[in-house]
């Protein structure tokens, strides 16, 4: 477990694009040596609120504070204690991995060691590659890499693993969690809901530039009140239905013709379900059963899934 200690503070970001509200005055504290996770669909607001905690953003309103040092006052401070990787890092192709990390590290007074840390990202076999040649996983750990070059003690990621295939990501998931094994401070945002409850202590919910909820994976779960979600449509229009009426359902919520209605009680839903369904001669199409997830946090609190943005 994390201590408690505050070691990013954030209070009443805004960022606006013109007339639109990208983010819409923000708050939240992550702890240090936690993994701490922005989850929310594409254009969320997730990448601009990071971009201004890294300074490459300047915040309409608000500010934060990292490591006691303010993100707007005391920048050059800011970026000596953080690791930055973004999502669009452009690599000189040209150079071999260890070219570019030996690059990176001539930048900084004091930096780790090269070897140990082309070990830890697991590119032993490819040091001696060019950039343009690695695979896209390669690529995204060499990013990570630049980020630890001068030994930060706190770690930015935006969409880590957006675009890797299932094996690439979840060796990007262990080395996550390896950096928050040796004290890390770990903030990322991303879109999958399964990414963050594999790697994070706590999650911001983000929501049009809104956070609407912050809690650990679990308890997130858990506030939903069910256990359980039922998913289906009904092949013809349902108007004079109302699905709160089906025994043992908590909750409802709806997206396009989808409907998942949200339960402690299983067998009694899925009964009453079916039993409604008959009487009204209405056909159920695509119905699945599953355990509740961050996911159905997100459809509940929105009626959006979080892939459909
Ligand atoms: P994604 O996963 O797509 O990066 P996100 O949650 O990180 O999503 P942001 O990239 O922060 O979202 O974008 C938030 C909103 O602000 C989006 O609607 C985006 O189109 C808009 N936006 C981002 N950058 C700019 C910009 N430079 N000018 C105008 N609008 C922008």
């Amino acid at each position: 477990m994390s201590s408690r200690e505050a070691i990013i503070k954030v209070q009443n970001l805004v960022k606006n694009y013109g007339e639109f509200k990208a983010v819409k005055g923000i708050e939240f504290e992550v702890n240090k040596g936690e993994v701490f996770g922005l989850l929310g669909p594409n254009g969320a607001g997730k990448t601009t609120t990071l971009e201004m905690l890294v300074g490459l953003r300047k915040p309409d309103q608000g500010t934060a504070k990292i490591a006691q040092y303010d993100i707007i006052n005391d920048l050059n401070k800011v970026k000596e204690v953080i690791g930055v990787q973004l999502q669009s890092t452009t690599l000189f192709e040209l150079l071999t991995v260890e070219e570019i990390l030996h690059l990176y590290a001539s930048f900084y007074p004091k930096h780790v060691s090269i070897p140990s840390l082309i070990d830890d990202m697991l590119l032993t076999d490819k040091r001696k590659d060019r950039i343009k040649g690695l695979s896209g996983g390669q690529k995204q750990r060499l990013a990570i890499a630049l980020a630890l070059v001068h030994d930060p003690f706190i770690i930015f990621l935006d969409e880590p693993t957006t675009g890797l295939d299932p094996q690439a990501r979840r060796t990007l998931w262990d080395i996550i969690l390896r950096l928050k094994e040796k004290g890390k401070t770990i903030m990322l945002t991303t879109h999958y809901m399964d990414e963050a409850h594999v790697l994070c202590d706590r999650i911001a919910i983000m929501d049009q530039g809104q956070l609407i909820a912050l809690d650990t994976p679990s308890e997130l779960v858990k506030n939903l009140q069910s256990d359980s979600a039922v998913q289906f449509r009904f092949q013809a229009e349902a108007s004079d239905v109302n699905l709160l009426d089906i025994a043992g359902v908590k909750q409802v919520g709806n997206h396009k013709d989808v409907n998942v209605l949200y339960t402690d009680d299983l067998q009694t839903t899925l009964t009453s379900l079916i039993t409604l369904a008959s009487e009204k001669q209405l056909q159920l199409m695509d119905l699945q059963t599953r355990t509740a997830t961050l996911e159905d946090v997100f459809i509940h609190m929105t009626g959006r899934s979080l892939r459909e943005g």
